[in-house]
């Protein structure tokens, strides 16, 4: 089981991603998700010239010993760009590990604990009578969780709000980063949005019952008290959970939100370690944990940092938007269906031109997601498809104050 090859490809069939792939000398290979959206060559770069020539000739069974080496050997740790370097060999090397021993990859975890993972899926509109639209398509669509964002009077372009063609001529939900030069700019008012939110939740509750779980994404955009504010006026609307009230390096905001309001709380998408969260899980200050696999460090990482939540009561949300490639979803979904402490799955689908580079074998039915019992991660890689959709240059938008102040975006 000795490495043989590690290859790093980046493409864009509708966005850009960075996949790893690890041939051993037997021939079995695995895939890993190294994505970073707006920064993908700054880890394709870490991954071809600092990681790949460590990996050549080195044990592919040895997961754990590989990990460390990667994060302790490196002397300077974490970052999004390190820690999705290191994810991505550790999807690969658990890939690896899983078709060699013939079973899906949730098996090596412990085996399955649910018959699948519940999924949330995004439904926006500019106004309530659009986002009601959107709501219906989901419920259609087979979706039992559903995050509502809506556009927000004199405001131009709201994050999560499904708005005109963009950039690459994708609808701006289903993929905010935009194929420009420079990032594009939005703006923004705090006050607008807290006036506004708690009547659209009125509404959705008003048309859609009281039984449907509801989500909502505040994109780190508030202060404290603002986010305390938000969580206490929608209380009566019973949201699931309200996601990245703060900012989220500022662990200590989320104690101030919890002395004010009973809503749950959801964070962690941005950060790259358990060192994220000590705080937030020892003192209980948040419901769900907010991670992917490809920006903390792989399957290894994220199982040890589930495992600590699960110590406190708190769940997982793991991150799964459409920057997070097939190749991470699936490892999300193996982790998704053998941990304990599972609590909901983001999902959105990928465009056709993804699915077309991405040959994936996971589940939609009855709102669950399943990985599938194909042997491994569960997805393969075309490189013929692969080389049709060349590396474009794309970020995420920059947000402003309506004053011109940088602002979260
Ligand atoms: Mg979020």
């Amino acid at each position: 089981m000795k490495i043989e090859t590690a290859e790093v490809v980046v493409t864009s069939p509708g966005r850009n991603f960075v996949t790893l792939r690890i041939t051993t000398a037997d021939g079995v290979s695995g895939l890993g998700d190294a994505t970073l959206n707006g920064r993908e060559l700054a880890v394709a770069a870490y991954l071809s010239e600092h990681v790949v020539p460590l990996l050549i000739g080195r044990d592919a069974g040895r997961i754990e010993d590989t990990w460390q080496y990667l994060y302790r050997g490196a002397y300077w740790r974490r970052g999004p760009v390190t820690m999705a370097a290191i994810a991505a060999v550790d999807m690969a090397l658990w890939d690896i590990k899983a078709k060699a021993a013939g079973m899906p990859l949730y098996q090596l975890l412990g085996g399955a604990s649910r018959t699948g993972a519940l999924a949330y899926g995004h439904a926006s509109g500019r106004d309530v009578p659009e986002l009601f639209d959107s709501i219906r398509a989901h419920l259609e669509a087979g979706y039992r969780a559903i995050r509502v964002q809506t556009g927000i009077p004199g405001l131009d372009s709201v994050y999560g709000v499904a708005a005109s063609a963009a950039g690459g001529g994708e609808r701006y939900d289903y993929e905010p980063a935009r194929r420009t030069a420079l990032p594009v700019e939005e703006s923004w008012d705090t006050r607008a949005y807290l006036r506004h939110i708690p009547g659209v939740f009125e509404a959705v509750r008003n048309e859609f019952g009281p039984e449907l779980p509801l989500l909502h994404d505040g994109h780190h955009r508030m202060t404290p008290i603002q986010a305390a504010r938000l969580g206490k006026s929608l209380e009566p609307y019973d949201l699931f959970w309200l996601e990245d009230a703060t900012p989220g390096e500022d662990q200590s905001a989320l104690r101030l939100i919890r002395q004010h309001t009973t809503t749950p709380l959801a964070i962690g998408e941005v950060f790259n370690s358990v060192h994220d969260y000590t705080t937030l899980l020892s003192e209980r200050l948040i419901d769900y944990v907010r991670s992917a696999v490809t920006h903390t460090g792989g399957i290894t990482a994220m199982k040890k940092l589930l495992d600590l939540a699960g110590v406190y009561g708190i769940k997982s949300g793991m991150h799964g938007p459409t920057d997070i490639s097939p190749v991470g979803m699936a490892a999300a979904l193996h982790l998704d269906l053998a941990i304990h402490n599972f609590g909901i799955q983001e999902y959105m689908r990928h465009s056709p031109q993804t699915l077309e580079v991405f040959h994936t074998t996971y589940t939609f039915e009855y709102g669950l997601l399943h990985p599938s019992d194909t042997p491994g991660l569960g997805v393969t890689l075309d490189d013929e498809a692969a080389a049709g959709f060349p590396y474009e240059a794309a970020y995420l938008p920059v947000n402003r104050l309506t004053d011109g102040t940088v602002h979260d975006w």
